[in-house]
């Protein structure tokens, strides 16, 4: 079962989310077909935007991590709802490339580095409150560090993870973000960097461990005390009435051109692959209503 934990330090001064999410990305990898890479990159998304998700406060809030380096994978993109369930997909989900010299799945030459990360919360409000910042390393968790330095001004530590086994399905995967709230005493900060040296990859803990072994090693020493747990899991909310709302924005006429071409529009969902059919009468019948 996939989870995230949170805690605070004992002086308060340190949030930590941690998920366990190896069951999410088996998730995607089955519906998109990942290679390894792709599950890595678009695995570690994931974590991040479930964790981003389960902080959102608001009713139906969402929010969406987008990564696009110019790199071959194309666009990385997940989307999570206010409870960290969350769906996602990349633009190239086969793409292969040979493997880094320390022998790790090579994310940053998949997703590149000239590009931007982008945050993006609908809180449901006229416009979605977005921030955007470059790339540093493709990574993703460095990515994401630096844009909440930058773009929150929120002092941050984050490790993602994702283990591929040798029959390609996901071993385990996972991660946490650490957010300092003003004021953190500079001994706090080296604790938990000193902490995060010290642990070795997020994937050597999940192997055998749980979120919460990663929450008692990236703040060791500092008496995390529990906040929430919650279970997540992969989970798109696409509908055929979803499908006909967005049909309906494409316009007159290119609805048109659908229902005179006589052949059913099949129309696939990015996140989770399955396939809507819509016969040339049906088109016709959301024509006329949109006329
Ligand atoms: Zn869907």
């Amino acid at each position: 079962m996939d989870e995230i934990i949170r805690a605070v330090t004992a002086d308060g001064y340190a949030k930590i989310s941690a998920i366990s999410g190896r069951s999410i990305v088996e998730s995607a990898r089955k519906i998109h077909g990942l290679s390894p890479v792709a599950s890595a990159a678009l695995g570690r998304t994931l974590c991040a935007c479930s964790m981003l998700g389960d902080l959102l406060k608001e009713k139906d809030a969402t929010v969406t991590l987008r990564i696009n380096g110019g790199g071959p994978i194309g666009n990385v993109i997940a989307v999570s709802d206010n409870s960290g369930n969350v769906r996602g997909y990349v633009q190239n989900p086969h793409i292969d490339l040979p493997l880094k010299q320390n022998g790790k799945l090579d994310v940053g030459g998949a997703v590149g580095v000239n590009g931007t990360l982008t945050v993006s919360r609908d809180l449901g409000l006229k416009e979605p409150y977005i921030g955007s910042t470059a790339l540093v390393s493709g990574e993703i968790a460095e990515d994401l560090t630096y844009y909440f330095v930058e773009s929150e001004q929120v002092g941050t530590a984050c490790g993602l993870g994702v283990l591929v086994d040798t029959d390609l399905s996901i071993r385990c995967a996972g991660g946490f973000i650490v957010s300092l709230l003003p004021g953190a005493p500079v001994s706090l900060i080296d604790t938990i960097e000193g902490n995060i040296a010290k642990m070795g990859q997020v994937t050597d803990i999940l192997q055998n461990g749980t979120a919460e072994d990663l929450i008692d090693h990236v703040l060791s020493g500092l008496e995390p005390e529990t906040l929430s747990c919650k279970s997540v899991e992969y989970r798109c909310y696409c509908s055929r009435e979803r499908i006909l709302r967005a049909l309906k924005s494409i316009g007159s006429e290119a609805l048109g051109e659908i229902a005179e071409s006589g052949e059913n529009a099949e129309i696939n969902c990015h996140f989770c692959n399955k396939t809507y059919i819509f016969t040339p009468d049906e088109i016709r019948n959301i024509l006329a209503q949109t006329e």
